[in-house]
C-alpha cells in the first residue's frame, strides 16, 4: 500500500472496509492503521468528496427567540466558561457540559483583548453563544459556506487555514471543533495553525479518537469513522507526540464520548444509516438506553478510554 499514516507518515496495516452510513449510501471505504501510532487513516480520498457533503450535512442551529431560553442558555454557558452559579450549575446536571466553551474557559481568556478564531465553524454556532457572553474579538472561517457572513458583532470568511496565513494574520486561541478530522493534510493544517497563534496562544482541538473502547468494540460499526468525510481519526498519543514536536505543550485534555457511541454504533451494526435513526436530544439523553450508555460512557472518558476527546495546546 502507497498511503501512510496521515499524521506520523508511517507504514499501515490491517485494512478494513467501511461503509458510508451517516446518509446510508453505504459505498465502502478502506481505512488503515498506523503501524506506528495507531491513528487511522482513509486510503484514498475520494475525487468527489463534496459529493459525501449534501446540503441537509450542516444542521445549523438557529438561535432561539424564546427570552426564557436564551436567558437559560446565556446562564449555562457562562457556567461552562467558568463562571460558575447555582441555576447554571443546575442547568448543567440536566444538558451537560459544553466541551467547547470549558477548554476556552479553561485558556482564561480577555472578553475584550483575546481574539479567538474558530476554523471550520458553519454559520457560527460556536461564536454565537460567545458573542452572548460578551466576547469582542472573535470571528471564524470555513471555506464551504456559501459567501462572507456579516453578523452584528463578528464575521465568518468564506476562506481557509492557509489564506490567513498568507495574510499573516494571529490569534491568541484557535479552536477546531470536529474538524481536524475532516482535513486532508492535517500535519501541514498543525504547522500552519502554529504560524497563525501569537506567543502562549492556544490550539484546542476536539476530534473522535481511534485508541478507545468503541472502536475495539464496533470495528468498522463505529460510528465516529464517518467515511469517507473523516480522513485522519488520530490516537491521543499519536496527536500528542505530533503536537509536541512541532512546538506545542499540552496543557490540558479531557474525554468527553457519551452515549451516542453506543446508540449509533448499535444502529450501524444492524445496517440503519444515521438519517434514519432520528436520534434528538431526549432520545439520546433520557431514554433508560442511553442513560445506562452515558454512565458507561462517563466511566470510560475517566479512563481515557472515550471515543472523542478535547486537547488544549500551548505554543511553546
Ligand atoms: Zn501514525
Amino acid at each position: 500500500m502507497d498511503t501512510k499514516c496521515r499524521l506520523c507518515f508511517t507504514e499501515l496495516e490491517d485494512t478494513f472496509h467501511v461503509e458510508e452510513m451517516m446518509f446510508g449510501i453505504k459505498e465502502s471505504f478502506e481505512y488503515s492503521i498506523c503501524k506506528n501510532c495507531k491513528s487511522l487513516s482513509l486510503d484514498k480520498i475520494p475525487d468527489n468528496i463534496s459529493k459525501y457533503y449534501p446540503e441537509n450535512y450542516y444542521s445549523f442551529a438557529e438561535q432561539s427567540s424564546n427570552k426564557l431560553i436564551n436567558w437559560v442558555s446565556k446562564k449555562k454557558c457562562a457556567n461552562d466558561l467558568g463562571n460558575t452559579s447555582f441555576i447554571g450549575k443546575i442547568i448543567r446536571l440536566i444538558a451537560g457540559r459544553n466541551s467547547n466553551l470549558y477548554a476556552i474557559g479553561l485558556c482564561k481568556p480577555d472578553k475584550d483583548k483575546t481574539s479567538i478564531l474558530d476554523v471550520g465553524c458553519g454559520e457560527g454556532y460556536l461564536l454565537d453563544k460567545l458573542d452572548v457572553q460578551g466576547f469582542n474579538s472573535i470571528s471564524g472561517i470555513d471555506p464551504y459556506i456559501f459567501e462572507d457572513i456579516h453578523k452584528p458583532n463578528y464575521k465568518i470568511y468564506k476562506k481557509s487555514i492557509e489564506d490567513l496565513v498568507e495574510e499573516k494574520l494571529k490569534f491568541d486561541i484557535i479552536i477546531l471543533s470536529h474538524v481536524f478530522e475532516h482535513l486532508e493534510h492535517p500535519k501541514t493544517s498543525l504547522e500552519n495553525i502554529l504560524k497563525l497563534l501569537n506567543p502562549k496562544g492556544y490550539l484546542i482541538l476536539r476530534t473522535p479518537m481511534s485508541m478507545c473502547f468503541a472502536f475495539n468494540k464496533y470495528g468498522k460499526n463505529w460510528f465516529q469513522i464517518d467515511a469517507p468525510r473523516h480522513i485522519l481519526i488520530p490516537s491521543f498519543p499519536g496527536l500528542k507526540n505530533i503536537c509536541e514536536s512541532m512546538g506545542y505543550d499540552l496543557k490540558y485534555y479531557f474525554f468527553d464520548s457519551d452515549s451516542k457511541q453506543f446508540l449509533i454504533s448499535e444502529n450501524y451494526k444492524k445496517g440503519i444509516p444515521l438519517i434514519s435513526q432520528k436520534l434528538n436530544f431526549i432520545k439520546t439523553r433520557f431514554y433508560p438506553k442511553a442513560i445506562y450508555f452515558g454512565l458507561k460512557a462517563h466511566k470510560l472518558n475517566t479512563k481515557n478510554l472515550g471515543d472523542q476527546s478535547t486537547i488544549v495546546f500551548q505554543k511553546k
